[in-house]
């Protein structure tokens, strides 16, 4: 059998999905969207089902699937409904939704629901992609509050820069927020998981009965390019792994793999890993981007292929058909590959495919 896997540690999850409470204070949904971010979603939920206070998706069709995997814990829809339709889903399935236009008021004024909801009234505080416009805000508020059809409001919105301490983005979204929200007496909800992880120096407002969204920092990896201390107390769920599947021995001047790209300097040799862009190792992945062999460190050389990568073996004597290697968790983190790669953790994650998803620590 191909030894190309995915290993998915749920306990590493739990660890990491209550540093988030612990770090705020706050209440916080485990967002679990896009497959959990390529954790799966129906057996991260499970896991979290115990001690989450939510979940979040982005769309119906996702949190019909936690409902079906019977996840009963609130399921909050990220980007709310697309059409008025799903309304009567939302309200079957106990679901909450995202407010972000106005469109989504009236049609919410328009339907029948046999048990009012709860909404989470997003306001574009300058990120510039959904959101009331500031001006608009209050009153959206009031339309849903005498509609009869809403039981409670969450304040929300987005940070676009909560990942960049320097940038002033932070403070000008936190003062547009105040002012449009001032005098609104429900729990708000602002932060993901750069946010949180920094929210102390961001200097939130931050009740018990308020809300984090904590995503890619529940699967362990860090949102920041620079160190940051409650990053380190995280724990990688994900490890991508295969094994060494052929070694060769290289004079100095040979080429390895598509386009001749990378010629060995040295005598060299090769590992050849059955690991490939069609498992979701980004192919933009240069060489020098970092693997782990066997437990210690070392590099990719050559392109990445669809089905195979290569490695370097040289230093590395005690290596050779069957070693492990590791291509991100707890040896090589995510964070790290994503950065040699132009890439983010988040599409890494995302990105994954074909290889076997195995879970431990149900
Ligand atoms: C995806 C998403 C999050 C989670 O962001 P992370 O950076 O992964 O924590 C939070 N809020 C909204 C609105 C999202 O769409």
């Amino acid at each position: 059998m191909r030894p190309a896997r995915a290993l998915i540690d749920l306990n590493a999850l739990r660890h990491n999905y209550h540093l988030a409470r612990e770090l705020t204070g706050a209440r916080a949904l485990a967002v679990i969207k896009a497959d959990a971010y390529g954790h799966g979603a129906v057996q991260c939920a499970r896991a979290l089902q115990g001690s989450a206070d939510g979940f979040a998706v982005a769309c119906i069709e996702e949190a019909l699937e936690l409902r079906y995997a019977t996840v009963r814990k609130p399921i909050l829809l990220l980007e709310g409904f697309f059409e008025a339709d799903e309304l009567k889903l939302i309200d079957q399935h106990d679901l909450w939704c995202v407010v972000h236009s106005a469109w989504q008021i009236e049609a919410i004024e328009k339907t029948r629901v046999n048990r009012p909801l709860t909404v989470w009234l997003k306001l574009d505080t300058g990120m510039h992609r959904v959101g009331l416009h500031p001006a608009a805000y209050r009153d959206a508020y009031r339309r849903l509050m005498d509609s009869g059809k809403v039981a409670r409001i969450v304040l929300m919105s987005h940070f676009s820069s909560a990942d960049e301490p320097d940038s002033p983005r932070n403070d000008v979204q936190l003062a547009t927020f105040a002012e449009a929200s001032a005098g609104l007496d429900a729990p708000i909800s602002l932060c993901n998981s750069p946010g949180l992880l920094r929210w102390p120096e961001m200097a939130l407002r931050q009740r018990p009965d308020d809300y984090v969204r904590a995503g890619l920092m529940i699967y362990g990896a860090t949102p920041f390019e620079f160190h940051q201390e409650q990053a380190d107390r995280l724990q990688p769920v994900m490890t991508l792994e295969s094994k060494i599947i052929a070694v060769r021995e290289l004079q100095p001047g040979e080429p390895v793999g598509y386009g001749a790209r990378f010629v060995t300097e040295r005598p060299t040799r090769v590992g050849v890993v059955a690991m490939g862009y069609a498992d979701g190792y980004p192919r933009h992945a240069p060489s020098g981007t970092p693997v782990s062999v066997g437990g210690r460190r070392s590099r990719l050389i050559g392109r990445v292929s669809m089905d195979m990568l290569t490695v370097d073996l040289t230093d590395l004597p005690e290596a050779g058909l069957g070693t492990r290697v590791e291509l991100w968790g707890r040896e090589v983190p995510a964070s790290e590959v994503a950065h040699h790669a132009g890439s983010i953790p988040y599409q890494l994650f995302c990105n994954l495919k074909r290889v076997p998803v195995i879970h431990t620590g149900a």
